[in-house]
């Protein structure tokens, strides 16, 4: 067997510990004659599976009592409707902060609900960095106002959390969620989907504040109203049980691995390796301003684009896939998540020296 260094931006690499505990728990999880698969979602078994990581999740994020943790489906794109279908709660429109792809496609979504007001761009620096707060222009009466945490796609990153007063703060934190600790007290709502630094796709969780509940439009499927998923315990409807198996398993790894405050020390070692090098030659390029540089996923160029494709196939021919950014973009992007030891990383800055030294 050979494993890879897999550089994906999602679905992305598990931790090897809960590959193997899972594939060993396959056919009879904990003496039950059963896999995971195969269990009713409302038996003893996966009840107790659901609660505990529920549990962990909650203790590795420190999320206060008086916020539901939601279990649902559909991804982050499908949260994109959901959350104005219940956030909008009779206010006219929300507030939006507009710092790439990802943002993009969360406020287009959202206009089908509810006004929007784009409150800050970074369209004209290229996506490059987050606007500085002092520019947004945040409306009083807004439902709430939208970030995006860290951009997959453009490897920007939000390393502060924006005090937007007593409107609800609702972050997309699907590629950065648990890389580091965050003040859930800050936030009205967390979503994101499970694929890049939590389990399988399948999966979405959502940290909602509960005074926030249960106003969602007349129009909401049952299944995303948060209120009946909350009253419900994230069983109204079949819960992607394997997903929420596995997400179990990477919640207990983190903890074994010091929890977030490590994960944390971690990936600022990874991610510092990375950008160092590019900022040492011009023979690659980091296009993004150095405060708002991601943690968890990194584009970066080659000086001659014409060499892409050797740089890719060569990285390949070593053992490390997915390093193609995204079509969107082009050049390359490394995704570090918590799953990316460092080895992964010492690996990749080792060959883009020996690339540069032929080729340069
Ligand atoms: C991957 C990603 C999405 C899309 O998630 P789906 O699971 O495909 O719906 C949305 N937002 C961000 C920030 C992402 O990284």
């Amino acid at each position: 067997m050979t494993r890879v260094f897999n550089f994906s931006a999602g679905p992305a690499a598990l931790p090897e510990p809960v590959l193997r505990q899972a594939a060993a728990e396959m056919l009879d999880w904990h003496g039950s004659g059963m896999s995971v698969m195969e269990m009713s979602h409302r038996g003893p078994e996966f009840t107790a599976i659901a609660a505990e990581a529920e549990a962990l999740l909650r203790e590795l994020l420190a999320v206060p009592a008086h916020y539901n943790v939601l279990f649902m489906q559909g991804g982050a794109i499908a949260e994109n409707a959901i959350v104005p279908m219940n956030m909008l709660r009779g206010h006219a429109s929300a507030d939006y902060i507009d710092t790439g792809e990802w943002s993009k496609k969360s406020i287009k979504e959202a206009r089908k609900y509810g006004g929007v007001n784009v409150a800050a761009s970074a369209a004209a620096g290229g996506y490059t960095s987050i606007p500085a707060r002092e520019t947004w222009r945040l409306a009083p009466d807004a439902a709430y106002v939208h970030i995006c945490s860290n951009e997959t796609i453009g490897g920007v990153e939000y390393h502060f959390t924006p005090d937007v007063g007593g409107v609800p703060l609702v972050a997309d934190m699907s590629s950065s969620i648990l890389s580091r600790p965050v003040d859930v007290s800050k936030y009205g709502l967390i979503y994101g989907g499970a694929q890049k630094n939590i389990g399988p796709a399948g999966l979405t969780i959502v940290i909602v504040r509960e005074d926030l509940i249960g106003q969602a439009l007349p129009c909401t499927p049952s299944a995303f109203d948060y209120k009946v998923v909350a009253d419900n315990d994230s069983m109204y409807n079949t819960p992607p049980t394997y997903a929420i198996y596995i997400a179990g398993l990477v919640f207990n790894w983190l903890k074994a691995q010091g929890g977030l405050p490590a994960i944390e020390a971690h990936n600022r070692r990874k991610a510092a390796l990375l950008y160092d090098h590019l900022d040492t030659t011009p023979f690659y390029r980091a296009p993004v301003a150095r405060e708002c540089r991601s943690l968890m996923n990194v584009p970066f160029k080659l000086a001659d684009e014409s060499l892409d494709g050797a740089f890719l196939k060569g990285a390949e021919a070593r053992g490390m896939v997915q390093l193609k950014g995204h079509r969107s973009v082009g050049g390359m992007r490394a995704s570090i998540y918590n799953a990316m030891p460092l080895e992964g990383v010492q690996a990749l800055v080792a060959y883009m020296k020996e690339f540069e030294a032929q080729h340069g």
